[in-house]
This record gives structure tokens, sequence and C-alpha cells, in this order.
């Protein structure tokens, strides 16, 4: 590499140093409120951003930070308070600058993106050319990854950069030397290191031991497959997304949401108020609130006799609900209480108790949501709330008059996996493919473990034949995925049904179009991806 081009990369990288202090600072919300010191360290952070973007080409993110600071501009002039419009935008922002790589503007080779705030994984195997081949691996799912041949070497890189992981092979530069040499590192550092460690062969409990006491998070045995290896990296190096809370309040006091609003606004939590409560259910499909605030005594009803209408629907059983009321009377209390309510707040109320309310009780609505509505062993919807969010979403978008897709997925002989391979290979297929797809499908489509071996997705804004594209292309990458095995390494295909919404299409007419298109993938020869076709 030139000089030139060094100082380029170190510049270069000083952008992402940058995005990712906006993206910290931003996620500082999550627990304190919003006032001057914050909006100044964002500002600040977000104009070093902008800067450094603009001067090295990274148009994307350069883009992305005059988004924020328009947004900024827009807080001051509603006199410096934060609205869930304005929530709402910062978040979308932010994410999207968390998943920003970086693009080379090398003149030789064509535009590459490197992943933004993922740092390579370390590999150090004693068998060089297996590291290789795992580092070819990882990149299919995004990951960049480095191997290297010699301690020598690897101390080299740990010296010039730190890793988002390491992986070590017990025996790497001699038996047992690689154990110690992670040890080693681990001590020098401050903050340690997600550190896994490999063994070829299968390890005495001493030597575990000595692994867990170098500050290794986890151990492979035997062969190390990419997506195994993947889904710990993931795990160990997570950056969550701070996805604000969004609260719907029901009051007929105009002047009391409002001050409710503001409150919740101004702690980064997304709100929408209804003055008429006949609208509530119409308004759980739409805004899907972590939490509701609802009035004690309105004209219409009371606010107990609504929460019982909330209750009848399946789907909003767990959604917590705060009452406020002026309402000091202990036994009325409790007696709101036994309507399905989940707290008590009294009117006047102040502006950290609410705050600290609705965090703690959305928080757990929302882990207790995911371990309902989701897969254990993928991690992704299940069938049931696969298909509430394909309803929800075409719900959306025949409002909106958008486009939208849904894909039926299936692996190819699966069967003769589980029978060639075993149950255990088998269910690493699935939990890879899973993830396969959480990586390269964007944040606003919905993907589900709809049976067995089969998913599905569920893409908003697009249309059937951009679906079939990006989904053609993610066939013919999990293509490429071997799993190592002992007689030969596996490789697996699958089997893709598209469909796109229209006037007429319910959920059913979709899974049914879905699935048909999908039969005919399978009947022409499997590993393609079919569009339904109307009969004319
Ligand atoms: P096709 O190409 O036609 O889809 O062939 P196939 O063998 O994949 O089709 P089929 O649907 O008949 O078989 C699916 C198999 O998937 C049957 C079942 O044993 C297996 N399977 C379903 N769920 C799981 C799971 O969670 N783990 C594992 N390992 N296997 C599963
Ligand atoms: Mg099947
Ligand atoms: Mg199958």
């Amino acid at each position: 590499m030139s000089d030139q081009e060094e100082l380029k990369q170190h510049f270069a990288q000083r952008v992402i140093h940058q995005a990712r202090e906006v993206l910290e600072v931003w996620q500082q919300l999550q627990r304190g409120e919003w006032n001057d010191n914050y909006r100044n360290a964002l500002a600040d952070a977000t104009l070093r951003l902008r800067r450094f973007a603009e001067r090295f080409g990274q148009t994307e993110h350069s883009e992305l930070a005059l988004g924020i600071e328009d947004c900024l501009g827009d807080i001051e002039d509603n006199r410096g308070r934060l609205s869930s419009t304005s929530i709402a935008t910062l978040s979308q922002l932010v994410y999207r600058l968390a998943r920003t790589g970086l693009r080379h503007s090398d003149t030789q080779s064509q535009a590459v993106y490197v992943p933004p705030l993922s740092k390579p994984v370390y590999i150090a195997l004693q068998d060089h050319q297996r590291a290789e081949h795992v580092v070819r691996q990882l990149e299919f799912f995004s990951m960049t990854a480095q191997a290297f041949a010699s301690d020598a070497a690897f101390r080299a890189a740990m010296h010039e950069r730190h890793p988002a992981a390491i992986v070590m092979d017990v025996d790497f530069n001699g038996p047992g030397e690689g154990l110690k040499l992670a040890e080693r590192i681990q001590q020098s550092l401050d903050e340690k290191l997600p550190l896994i460690f490999f063994s070829h062969a299968d390890t005495d409990t001493p030597t575990r031991l000595a692994a867990v006491r170098a500050g290794g998070l986890e151990f492979f045995t035997g062969s190390l497959d990419a997506s195994s290896l993947l889904e710990k990296i993931e795990i160990f190096t997570r950056t969550a997304h701070y996805e604000p809370f969004r609260v719907l309040i029901v009051d007929d006091s105009r002047a009391q949401a409002t001050h409710t609003e503001r409150v919740l606004n101004n702690a980064g939590i997304i709100t929408q108020t209804l003055i008429e409560p006949i609208q509530t259910i119409a308004a759980l499909a739409e805004f899907q609130p972590d939490l509701i605030i609802l009035d004690m005594y309105m004209p219409v009803c009371m606010g107990t006799e609504l929460a019982k209408v909330i209750r009848q629907h399946e789907r909003y059983v767990s959604v917590p609900i705060i009452y406020l009321s002026a309402e000091d009377d202990l036994d009325k209390q409790l007696d709101a209480m036994n309507e399905g309510g989940d707290d008590f707040l009294t009117k006047p109320i102040k502006p950290s108790h609410l705050i600290a309310t609705v965090r703690t009780r959305a928080a757990r609505a929302r882990s207790l949501k995911a371990r309902i509505v989701r897969d254990s062993l993928t991690g992704l919807y299940n069938h049931t709330h696969s298909l509430q969010l394909l309803e929800d979403a075409s719900f959306r978008a025949r409002r909106d008059g958008q486009p939208l897709s849904f894909a039926m997925i299936d692996i190819d002989h699966f069967k003769k996996v589980n029978d060639t391979y075993g149950h255990p290979m088998g269910d690493r297929v699935i939990k890879s493919l899973a993830l396969f797809l959480k990586q390269r499908l964007r944040k606003t489509d919905h993907i589900g473990r709809y049976g067995g071996e089969e998913f599905a997705v569920v893409l908003p804004d697009t249309r059937a034949e951009d679906a079939c594209k990006v989904l053609d292309e993610i066939r013919r990458r999990f293509a490429e995925i071997r799993y190592p095995a002992k007689q030969e390494d596996l490789t697996c295909t699958f089997s893709c049904g598209i469909t796109e919404l229209t006037a007429d299409s319910d959920i059913k007419l979709l899974t049914q179009q879905a699935d048909e298109a999908l039969y005919r993938a399978k009947h022409g020869g499997r590993n393609r991806v079919e569009r339904f076709q109307p009969v004319t």
C-alpha cells in the first residue's frame, strides 16, 4: 500500500469512528432525557462526522449527517422540543448510519462496501488453510475476517488494530501456545475482546478450564463452520439498535394528553394521542404501541371498560396498560388493576415517575413479546406472528397505495440432509439460512419461520420483480455456503415462490399464491425463484 493510500484509509476510518460516536450519543437518550447538553453533543458529533465524510468523499455518510442536522434544526424551530416525528426521523437516520459501509473510491477496482461498525474478526488457526477457508465463508455473511499464518503476524495486526473478536486455536503456533498467547493478549487489554477458542481434537477439562480463565467465551471442537461461528460472534458483539418505545395515550382532555406527550417525547418516546376512545382498536393495529396509557374517567366510557375491550383481542392481551387518574382512593385503584390494568398513576404525575414507569413496563413487555412471537431455534418470527405481520403490512400497503411482496422459501431435499448428516446438522442449516436472510434483507422486511424448513418473508414497498431479484441473489449466495462434515462438505439450496399484493388479495390468497409459485419452483428443478403467474 502506498503512503497516500494508507493515509486515505486512515482518514476514512475516522469517518467510521465519528459515525459510531453519533450512534452512541443517540443511544444515551434511552436512559436520559433530552436537554441542551444532549442536543449540543449530538450536534457536535454530527458536524464532525459531516466534515470528515465530505473531506473523504463518503457521500452517504455526509447525506445522513445533513439529515440529522436538518432534523436538529426542526427541533430548534419546535422550541427545542422533541416530537414523535423527530424521534422517528432521528432514529431512522442513526440506524441507517450504523448500517452504512465505507466506499473506497479505488480507481482500479470497483467500489467496495466495507461493513461499517463491524471490525474484522481475527482468526488464528494451527491449520492456516482452514483459517483462510473460514474467512472466505464468513464473507458470504458480509463479515470481514483475517487469517494469520504466524504468531508474529497476529501480534502485528493486534498492534495495528483491535478486532471485533478473536478466534484462537489452542494449538496455534505450537501445542498449547495459542491458549497462552490469547491469555497474554487479554491481560494486556483494558477492555477485553470477545474470545472464542477452537481445538481440532476433543479436549480435556483442564484445557477448557484454562480457556475459561483466559477469558474464552466459547469453545468449539472438531470442525469449525462459519455459520455457528458467526452466530456466536453476532451475540458477543451485538450493538443493539435503539428502537424508540411507542406509547398510545387515550385521554379526552387535550391538555392532559399534550402534557403526557411532552414528558414522554422528551425522553425519546414516540407517542400518539386519541381523544376519542372509540378509535382505540383501529389505532392499536395501526400504531403498534409498546404500552397504552388510559385516562380513567372519560365521558364515553371508563378506562377500565376500554381495557376490557382491548384485552378481548388476543393480540393485545399482553400490552401493558397504565391508568391515569385523579383518583386517590386505594380501593378504586385496586379495582381498576383487576380490570386488566398494570399500573395506576395519580395526577398530577411527576415526569420522572411517568418516564421510569413507562420505560420499565415497555421494556419488559418487549422482551416478553419477543419470546412469545419468536421461534426458539432461529429467533425468527413464528408461524402465527408471521401471518399477523403479513396482515398488518398488507393493510398499510393498501392504505398507502404501496406495493408489497410475499415470499415463501423451502429448503431443497432437506430430508436427505437429516438422513445423511443427522438431525443436528439439519438444525445447523436451518439456523444458518435464518441468519443469512436476516443479514441480507432490509430491516423493514419481516422474516418468519413458517414451518420446519420453510420460511416466509414479507417485503413492504417492494414489487414482485424486485423481490425476485433480491431473493434470487440470496439463493445464489446461500448455495455457495459449505458446511464442513466428516465425509464430504455439505451444501444446500432452497426454492422460493413470490407473489405481489393486489386489490383483492387477503392473506389467505397471498399464502396460496406464494405456495403455488413455490410448488412450480420445486417442480421446475428446485434451487430457483418463481413468481406467481395468474392464469389468464
Ligand atoms: P423438497 O425439496 O421437496 O422440499 O424436499 P424435502 O426433503 O425438503 O421435503 P419435506 O418437506 O418432505 O421434508 C422436510 C423435512 O424437514 C422433514 C422433517 O424431518 C425435516 N425437518 C422439519 N423441521 C426440522 C427441524 O427443525 N430440524 C431438522 N433437522 N429437520 C427438520
Ligand atoms: Mg417442506
Ligand atoms: Mg423442503
